[in-house]
């Protein structure tokens, strides 16, 4: 039996790297549902060329480009963001990729988890925001979350074989971005163009940004906390600039296991699809030689002081996370636009941090009003800035 997957946010850099992995795998695999929010072109050109069942373009204002071109091969077409979180609801769907960037991905994969679907998990900002609602979600309906982003893909197989172990700690690597090694004074000149430069790692416009600024990290510390189950102070980050071992595990007897292999997120993007397989692939294999050392440095927090503020988040917890998250996405926004500084990005952070009513317990709702509540103040501060 073929795995039937919906991919949402299919014309993205992950969204397209799964589609290499669908192909390379025929035999196994197949796309039923594909989504994009504007990138009409690419959605029909992909449909073209993978047949789905099903498409959703989120902009409605494109329904009758897409449907033009591909109801008569067939493919269903709808529109609207509504339409994404219906479509996952689909009895012919088994796996559902969330790589929807940012909060907008945050509803399909509640959908989806209540309908289901095992998640292939990449949009990390899910985690972020509601993660103690989306894990109780899947546990009372039995679904898997399989990660995608490459750190907890290497955890969960590190974790393979170990569920009667308890883990002491996990260490989370970074390669430390473009800017590793750098200070403050540097770091206040640097340009879009800079920042988007990642050493290895290609990527959305919105992660690299999110690399150079380590948020990612902090991004992806909350969302292991929910992934496995840990306490904060079981959370280590450690930079490893060339980015072969992906993240460790450190068992109560002092154990430790890694997971390597050069940087390439079609491997843990094809782990989620075929797990508990490993399927053969031709991608280049890891050459000790041309890596005669691995090396490791501790993340300079003071420079990069997102990272605090992700931990801080993290242990305040309730709805503290979801507005860094949001008050990141509309800073790394204005920062592409060039309304502000890199280093304001993580100012507009620390003030909504310090803004925002603090709710400990979240529901669903609140997680939407404090998201809302904290775009509008980062706009108004950053207006501020920009004025
Ligand atoms: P991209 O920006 O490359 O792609 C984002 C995708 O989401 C596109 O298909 C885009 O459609 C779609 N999208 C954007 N906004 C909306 C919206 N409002 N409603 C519906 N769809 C939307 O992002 P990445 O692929 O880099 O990242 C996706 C997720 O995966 C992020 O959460 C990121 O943190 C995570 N991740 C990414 C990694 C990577 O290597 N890229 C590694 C690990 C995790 P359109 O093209 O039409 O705008």
């Amino acid at each position: 039996m073929k795995k039937r997957i919906a991919i949402l946010g299919s014309t993205g850099s992950i969204g397209t790297q799964a589609l290499e992995v669908v192909k390379a795998h025929p035999d196994s695999l197949e796309v039923e549902v594909l989504t994009a929010h504007c990138n009409a072109d690419l959605l029909i050109q992909q449909a073209l060329e993978y047949k789905p069942n099903s498409v959703v373009i989120g902009a409605e204002k494109l329904y009758h480009k897409v449907s033009e071109a591909l109801q008569p091969h067939d493919i269903k077409v709808y529109a609207g963001e509504d339409s994404i979180s219906q479509i996952v609801e689909s009895n012919e769907i088994d796996i559902v990729l969330a790589a929807i960037v940012g909060f907008a991905g945050l509803k399909s994969t509640l959908k989806a988890i209540e309908a289901k679907k095992t998640i292939a998990l990449a949009n990390k900002e899910t985690m972020v925001v509601a993660g103690q609602l989306v894990t109780k979600l899947a546990q009372e309906n039995a679904v898997n979350i399989l990660p995608v982003d490459s750190e907890h893909s290497a955890i969960f197989q590190c974790l393979v074989g170990e569920f009667h172990n308890p883990v002491e700690k996990i260490y989370l690597t970074a390669s430390g971005g473009p800017f590793r090694g750098k200070d403050r004074e540097f770091l206040a000149k640097v340009t879009k163009q800079d920042a988007l430069k990642h050493p290895n790692w290609e990527m959305g416009k919105k992660i690299t940004i999110d690399s150079a600024t380590l948020i990612n990290k902090g991004l992806e510390v909350i969302e292991a906390k929910w992934l496995f189950a840990l306490k904060p102070e079981q959370i280590d980050i450690i930079i490893h600039p060339q980015s072969i071992i992906h993240s460790l595990v450190q068992f109560q007897d002092g154990s430790m296991k890694a997971q390597m292999g050069l940087p390439d997120m079609k491997l843990p993007i094809q782990y989620a699809f075929t797990y508990p397989y490993r399927f053969k692939t031709d991608y280049p294999r890891f050459n000790f030689m041309d890596y005669p050392q691995l090396s490791f440095e501790k993340p300079d927090t003071a420079t990069f002081a997102g990272l605090n503020l992700a931990f801080e988040a993290m242990r305040k917890n309730g709805n503290m996370p979801c507005i860094l998250n949001a008050a990141n996405e509309v800073a790394v926004h204005a920062f592409l636009q060039d309304k502000i500084g890199f280093l304001q990005i993580t100012d507009v952070i620390e003030a909504c941090m310090q803004k925002i009513s603090f709710v400990a317990e979240p529901s669903l709702e609140d997680y939407i009003q404090t998201d809302h509540e904290t775009r509008i103040i980062s706009n108004e501060l950053i207006n501020n800035i920009s004025n």
